[in-house]
């Protein structure tokens, strides 16, 4: 289960991961927690379609539930919206206050519970999210990882949302990373090495500038084979992502022989993991999962003979 702010964030964040497990036979569920209601068009190159609009909430929601759709569709996941509204990015100084109703002015058990009754009727083994930063300060991204940390650790509990469904522990929670100082660097280098103009230069001097703490990596799964999914999932976001813009400036070839890899930490585990030496890095995010469902249904098994020894 990957849990998202807005439509488009599953295209840009783990994308690959998820088409790939996808295809590899994983049941993968997209949820996004608002309708994306107040993003404004990004691509200078979008045309709203006939009988859409872009300038109400309702008329943007309705755009980005069909580029979901497709995005979806274009990563072989299922996806489900847990139905709040975009809360925008705010700017000014000072900041202006957040719209009234928005998701990240609900309050987290109530904000958390369509996700706990989620995790309850999907049953995931291991969700992803975003670290407590939200990645980005965008107000949806913060309260993302609140209510699927809140989820990730509730869900499991009989004793809370009782109201929600039968409990369900899943096993792993991750952040989704991406974009780390190693692998701006590292494409940077290779775009220069190529005689191409890298897209990251500013962006490595200014966060280099700021000195921001870089976050765990402790998850590299490889996805270069899941680079077209990942690309026809941001097209299918026309009103967002530009075609001609950053996230496709990076030629895949180069990408693929320098950083074929989606970037997580693991933040939660509730079963044992395969034993690792020091600097070796996970590649799977079901790492330890199969075995510790193994045991599980093994234990199960022998519960079970022995009900019938005892019959
Ligand atoms: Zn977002």
């Amino acid at each position: 289960m990957a849990v998202h702010a807005h439509p488009d964030d599953e295209s840009s964040k783990g994308a690959a991961t998820t088409a790939r497990y996808a295809a590899e036979g994983v049941e993968v569920l997209v949820v996004t927690c608002t309708g994306g209601e107040r993003g404004d068009i990004l691509n200078p190159s979008y045309v709203v379609p006939d009988g859409h609009e872009f300038d109400s909430l309702d008329g943007r929601h309705a755009v980005r539930r069909e580029e979901m759709a497709r995005s979806a569709a274009a990563l072989g996941v299922r996806h489900r919206w847990l139905g709040f509204v975009d809360s925008g990015l705010p700017e000014g100084d000072p900041l202006p206050p957040l719209p009234e109703g928005c998701f990240a002015l609900v309050p987290l058990e109530e904000a958390s519970e369509p996700l706990v009754r989620l995790v309850r009727e999907f049953r995931p083994h291991v969700m992803t999210t975003y670290d407590p930063s939200g990645g980005y300060p965008h107000p949806d991204h913060i309260k993302c990882h609140e209510v699927s940390a809140e989820a990730f650790a509730a869900a499991g509990d009989a004793a809370r949302y009782p109201d929600a469904g039968e409990p369900w522990e899943p096993m792993k929670l991750y952040y989704n990373h991406g974009f780390s100082m190693e692998s701006l660097r590292a494409v940077h280098e290779a775009m220069e090495g190529a005689g191409l103009e890298s897209p990251f230069g500013d962006w490595i001097e200014s966060r280099a500038a700021r000195e921001i703490p870089e976050r765990e990596v402790t998850t590299y799964v490889p996805v270069s084979g899941y680079f077209s999914h990942r690309d026809d999932a941001l097209r299918a976001h026309a009103s967002q992502i530009d075609p001609d813009g950053f996230f496709f400036a990076v030629p895949r070839d180069i990408e693929a022989d320098v950083w074929p890899w989606d970037e997580y930490e693991l933040a939660v585990s509730n079963i044992p993991l395969p034993e690792r030496a020091p600097g070796e890095h996970e590649d799977d995010l079901f790492a330890g999962v199969r075995e510790a469902l193994d045991a599980e249904r093994a234990a199960g098994d022998e519960g079970r003979e022995h009900a019938q020894v005892n019959a």
